[in-house]
Order: C-alpha cells, then sequence, then structure tokens
C-alpha cells in the first residue's frame, strides 16, 4: 500500500491489513463495501456471499450519508468522464458550490466525509452499481451500451446491460433519466426496466418532444416548455461522439436549472480531456492524435468515423474479447496501415489482414509511432485508438499516451 494511504488510515484510526487477508475478521463483519475493482469470482467475495453478509459499493455508503444534497450520476460504456467533467464544468462556471467524485476525482465517500457539497457529480462504474441498494440520483446520465468487460460479467452481455441500467432503478418520480435513444441496446432494453423517473433522451436522428437532439447543425434542448437552441459549430468538443456527450450534458445541467447562457458559455469554453482524440503535433504534415483512452472498439469506431483523412491506426494491447468486425468497414475506408502495438496481436491480424494493406507490429510507443510515421505521408493522419487495455505493454492507458506523445516530440 502506498505510504500516503497507510497514513490517511493510521490518522483516521482505521484498523487495516496488508498482503493477506483474516477471514474471521472479514466474515464476522455486519456489512462488507467492496471495492469495484476486486471481481466477484474471488474466492473472499464467494464466501462473504455465501454466508449472506451484505456486500455494498462505495457509492452506496457515500449516499447514506449526502444527506440533502444532489446527485448527478454518469454512467455508459463511453463518454462517462468526458460528459461527467462538461456536466461539472457547467456547473462550476454556473457558480455552483459541487465537487467531481467517483470514478474521477476523489472518491464519493470520501468527498462526503470531509468535505460536503450541495452538489456532486459521480462517474460511476458498472461495477460500482453492481452493489448498491438505495443509491438514487436525483439525474442520471446513460451515455451509451456497448460490449466491454465482459469478463467480469460471465461473458453474458445482458448482465452488463442490466448492471448499467441499475443506475435509475431506484429513482422516483421527480428525477430525471437522460439516456441516447440512438444507441441500439439502450432502446433495445429499456423497456424491460421499470423506471419511474422522467426520461429525457437525446438524439441525433430524430426531433424529440423532450430532452434534446440535433438537426441541421443545431441542438435543440427541451426539459419543460421553452427550446433553448445552440450551434454544434460553438461545441468546443469535437466529433460527433462528442456532440452526444454535449447533448446530455446540456439536458442534465439545464434540469438543475443553470441558465442557458451559462450552459452556452461553459460548452463553448470548455478544455478538452487529454487522451480523447488529443491532437499532439504535425509532423512534416501528418499530424498525430492521441486517444489513448480509447480502450474498447466502440470508441475506435468514434475515433475512425470522425477522421476526414486517410489514417495510419495504431491498434492493440490486451484485448477484452473484441468484436473487430464492428470497425472492418472504417478501416477498409479509411485505414491505410495498421500498427499493431501490444503483446499478443493475433486476433488484430485475423480480422484485418484481409482487409488492410499493411499490418505492422511493433513493441514499444516510440518503435510503434516511428513506424506510423514512415507508413505515413503528408496530408494523412496517425491516429493512436488501441480498442485495447494498455496494462501488457504500459502502466495503464495514461502511461501510454504520454509514451505515445513523447515519441511523437521526439520525431
Ligand atoms: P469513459 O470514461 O466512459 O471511458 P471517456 O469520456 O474517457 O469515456 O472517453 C473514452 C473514449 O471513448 C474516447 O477516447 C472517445 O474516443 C470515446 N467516446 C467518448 N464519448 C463517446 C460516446 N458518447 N460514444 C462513443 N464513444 C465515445
Amino acid at each position: 500500500m502506498k505510504e500516503e494511504y497507510r497514513n490517511e488510515l493510521i490518522v483516521a484510526g482505521i484498523d487495516f491489513e496488508e498482503g493477506r487477508h483474516s477471514e474471521e475478521k472479514i466474515l464476522n463483519a455486519d456489512e462488507v463495501m467492496k471495492s469495484p475493482g476486486i471481481p466477484d469470482k474471488a474466492e473472499i467475495v464467494k464466501k462473504i456471499r455465501v454466508k449472506g453478509i451484505p456486500v455494498i459499493s462505495e457509492i452506496e455508503l457515500a449516499y447514506r450519508f449526502k444527506g440533502e444534497s444532489i446527485i448527478v450520476a454518469i454512467t455508459g460504456s463511453n463518454g462517462k468522464t468526458t460528459t461527467t467533467t462538461l456536466i461539472y464544468h457547467i456547473c462550476r462556471q454556473a457558480g455552483m458550490n459541487c465537487a467531481l467524485v467517483g470514478n474521477i476525482g476523489e472518491s464519493f465517500a470520501k468527498q462526503v466525509a470531509k468535505d460536503p457539497r450541495p452538489i456532486y457529480v459521480v462517474e460511476v462504474s458498472s461495477f460500482q452499481l453492481d452493489d448498491i441498494k438505495a443509491f438514487r440520483p436525483d439525474v442520471a446520465v446513460l451515455t451509451n451500451i456497448t460490449e466491454d468487460h465482459l469478463d467480469r460479467y460471465d461473458y453474458k452481455f445482458e448482465n452488463y446491460i442490466k448492471s448499467k441500467f441499475r443506475i435509475a432503478m431506484n429513482q422516483q418520480p421527480g428525477d430525471y433519466f437522460i439516456y441516447c435513444a440512438d444507441d441500439a441496446m439502450t432502446i433495445k432494453y429499456i423497456d424491460t426496466f421499470n423506471i419511474h423517473s422522467n426520461q429525457l433522451p437525446i438524439s441525433m436522428k430524430k426531433e424529440l418532444p423532450n430532452g434534446a437532439f440535433i438537426k441541421d447543425g443545431d441542438m435543440y434542448v427541451r426539459t419543460g416548455q421553452e427550446f433553448t437552441s445552440m450551434s454544434v459549430y460553438d461545441f468546443a468538443l469535437k466529433g460527433k461522439h462528442n456532440q452526444y456527450n454535449t447533448m446530455a450534458a446540456c439536458v442534465a445541467a439545464t434540469t438543475l436549472d443553470i441558465r442557458k447562457d451559462k450552459i452556452r458559455d461553459a460548452v463553448q469554453n470548455f478544455q478538452n480531456l487529454e487522451h480523447r482524440m488529443e491532437p499532439v503535433a504535425t509532423v512534416r504534415g501528418i499530424e498525430f492524435i492521441n486517444d489513448s483512452k480509447a480502450t474498447n472498439v466502440n470508441s475506435t469506431w468514434y475515433a475512425l468515423e470522425s477522421m476526414t483523412r486517410p489514417t495510419v491506426l495504431i491498434l492493440g494491447g490486451v484485448d477484452k474479447g473484441n468484436d473487430y468486425s464492428l470497425v472492418a468497414d472504417l478501416v477498409k475506408e479509411k485505414v491505410k496501415a495498421i500498427v499493431c502495438l501490444g503483446a499478443d496481436n493475433a486476433r488484430i491480424y485475423e480480422a484485418f489482414d484481409s482487409i488492410t494493406e499493411k499490418i505492422v507490429e511493433t513493441a514499444s510507443a516510440a518503435d510503434a509511432v516511428m513506424t506510423a510515421y514512415q507508413l505515413a505521408e503528408k496530408g494523412d493522419v496517425v491516429l493512436l485508438s488501441p480498442a485495447c487495455a494498455s496494462f501488457d505493454l504500459f502502466k495503464n492507458y495514461e502511461d501510454r499516451g504520454q509514451q505515445f506523445k513523447k515519441a511523437v516530440k521526439e520525431l
């Protein structure tokens, strides 16, 4: 355990143990709060469940102590961090006293314990939702549902879908549920859940009486009687996926009664996040983009979808059961070469060998950047959007993105 965490526990007078479990202690607990990283198949968790000890997640604990404060909770397969950060940014710009917690920022429980606020903007993973009981966000956002983390759900997509919809499970008629009406999986399953809150869908494909939609380059938001509108060209976040994220954030902000001019300003001056379609540099006419955070095929789909020039795609890492056929058409249309950056690239070859002119294997960020640079020509883009987790060759996706950027800067 890191020294700082150990010290924190000591100072707070919290008993802890390291490097082992004392089963008798754990199995005598009244309740167990489980870190979302620990899978249900872990021996100790199985024993806890067999004994019938209630298991909760950390957001559930925080919820019990949050008092009257408002919770805006964001989940989904992709776009969580972007949407959460944008909602937080809008709230801050509107002068609200809010905190950014959950998967990003401080832990929700710690924030509630040490520095309570009237509004919490919480990024929530499906693992956190698995062990909620009463957790009830005033405003819930479900960005989309695509296959991810199936290893944790017995490889059953339905289990993962159910887990995501738990975000609305305890909501009441005065609460809001924002979701993407263009997302096939959300729409397929939404009616199988008993949702009591106000549903506010977002769409780019059809006009909606409630929620928000984009038509001919303008976004319209309606949560009450009036429409607000804004040109998508004024969104700070570019790309189609970010138009969904921005719409979701604007609807959420509107339910919090934030004035539309404040929302408009905040959406315009938001700074994009590192490792998400982040432009790094243009070297001899070749543009390098860092989308290291794209750890599943759907993210890579959106990245490729937004490419307007021939692309050299850097792909690969730890494959969590990817279905590469989803990007096959885009690869055929836009990708001139694939540079593999992973320990095992067999599945990438299998998926793309027949449709891509060139596939090359590399084993470090520097090697991948150099190889991609040589394959690209003036006017092309080199895109790192790996569709895979990073921990075969890197510490995490941030490390992968930073090594990529460093290598680009050294060209
Ligand atoms: P998350 O926190 O859910 O992992 P991020 O906001 O960090 O999501 O974005 C991760 C990647 O997913 C981005 O690099 C981007 O390519 C892609 N992405 C972002 N928003 C969406 C969306 N609404 N739909 C599909 N893909 C998205």
